[in-house]
């Protein structure tokens, strides 16, 4: 490492976690945390639940505004990086100030799909990705009496509990036949789609939208379905999911597919650049292919890793990885990667609203999926990080204790 230290891009759950481990692990060089948003560095998770119910009136901060200084990391908030010149080493702002690094971590995240249909711009559109993101919806909701949501994804769903529970007339529109089709298990996705539609959810499937219409004034005033259905509403989420942002990678001339290509140290193509989180494309030993996920934990876990190896313990990064979602009174927990799953088994009782879902290729335990049961998602996540796994028989049994299992 040069006397340029470390630039890090993106102040999100792994950037920041970066900045923390790498002072944890004695990195005492300079440190510097851009990025284009102006406020603190916030947790995004409460932003499709506690905020938008009011339950949280403000963002969580993700570390108290006098961490940055006291651990000496330089933070450059409301500022943009444009350009990164991989050879010289260095990163243009957007204001045409030139900073140089000896490493460069992209933790540049990910931005909200668009929907380029007509009328896709009319007042009353969302999408949520940031706190304006969510402070807008949480305003627009209080006067709404019609809520449309495109796209059955974690976002889209968690919006639909809140304005459903509100009492307002809530329909989704979704692609393809299923929610969270890519996601979960067939009886979980089942499950949850039928307590949605319990709670009052509508639910048009296969179906998409092929325009919004405005209302007297200029406002969303319906979502005209490919089917030539106009469902009314005076507000729309469009949840269809997250691209990577590889701009500022795919311009310096690194690999990139549908994130930025690291390997198992995330480490770029480049040298001395490394990248994290929801922008970074990896291999993982669970995984038959390279993967992007969207989540809290493999934010901050690839952040823990990269500091280690930046100060002299190279890691290769293999935590297991777990997810959260809270569908109005239902906490859905995620542990290990269900992706080829070929066989599910029940552990609970559906009926009971307490119970996992786990998943098997073939006799491996692949993934656990949990509802309102924190115990097995615990056990599964330390189950998952040794090599004995419990058979099909074993999990369907109520007697046989997990939790034993996994100590
Ligand atoms: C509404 C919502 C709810 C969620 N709920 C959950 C949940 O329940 N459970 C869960 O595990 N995960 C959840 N997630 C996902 C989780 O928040 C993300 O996986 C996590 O934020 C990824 O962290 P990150 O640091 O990689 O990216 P981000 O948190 O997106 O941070 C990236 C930062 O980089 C900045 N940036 C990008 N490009 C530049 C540039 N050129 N110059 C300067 N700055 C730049 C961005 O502005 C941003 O601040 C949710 C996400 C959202 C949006």
């Amino acid at each position: 490492m040069n006397e340029n230290g470390i630039v890090i891009i993106g102040a999100g759950h792994a950037g920041v976690q970066a900045a923390a481990s790498l002072r944890e692990a004695g990195f005492a060089g300079p440190l510097k945390l851009i990025d284009n948003e102006t406020e603190n560095p916030y947790h995004k998770p409460p932003l499709s639940k506690a905020y938008l119910t009011g339950a949280a009136a403000d963002a969580q901060p993700l570390r108290a505004g006098v961490f940055f200084e006291q651990n000496g990391i330089e933070r450059l908030s409301g500022t943009a990086v444009s350009a990164i010149d991989p050879a010289g080493q260095s990163i243009t702002l957007a204001d045409g100030w030139v900073l140089p690094f000896g490493h460069l971590v992209l933790a540049t995240g990910s931005v909200a799909r668009r929907l380029n249909v007509p009328g896709s711009d009319l007042p009353g559109i969302h999408q949520l990705r940031t706190r304006a993101d969510a402070q807008a919806l949480r305003d627009a909701l209080a006067g709404a009496r019609r809520a449309v949501i495109i796209g059955a994804g974690f976002i889209g769903l968690e919006f639909a509990a809140v304005a459903a529970t509100r009492g307002i007339e809530t329909t989704v529109i979704e692609a393809s036949d299923a929610i969270l089709k890519r996601a979960l298990s067939r009886p979980m996705a089942e499950y949850l789609h039928e307590r949605h539609r319990a709670a009052g959810v509508t639910f048009r499937f296969q179906e998409t939208v092929a325009a919004f219409l405005p209302a007297e004034g200029g406002r969303i005033g319906a979502a005209r379905t490919a089917s030539g259905d106009d469902i009314p509403a005076d507000i729309v989420l469009v949840g269809i999911g997250a691209d990577a942002e590889t701009g500022l990678a795919r311009q310096a001339g690194l690999a990139v597919g549908n994130g930025i290509i690291v390997d198992h140290q995330l480490r770029t193509s480049a040298k001395n650049i490394s990248a994290i989180g929801d922008c970074a494309l990896f291999p993982h030993p669970q995984a038959e292919m390279p993967i992007r996920l969207e989540s809290v934990q493999n934010a901050t876990d690839q952040a823990r890793c990269l500091a280690r190896s930046l100060t002299g313990s190279p890691t290769s990064y293999d935590a297991v990885p777990w997810f959260w979602s809270d569908q109005g009174p239902l906490k859905l927990q995620i542990a290990g990667l269900s992706q080829g799953h070929d066989r599910t088994v029940l552990r609970g009782d559906m009926a009971s609203g307490r119970f996992s879902v786990f998943c098997f290729r073939g006799d491996d335990l692949v993934a656990a999926e949990s509802i309102n049961q924190a115990a097995d998602h615990m056990a599964m996540r330390r189950i998952l990080k040794g090599v004995r796994r419990p058979s099909p028989s074993q999990v369907a049994d109520a007697e046989f204790s997990l939790k034993a299992f996994a100590a």
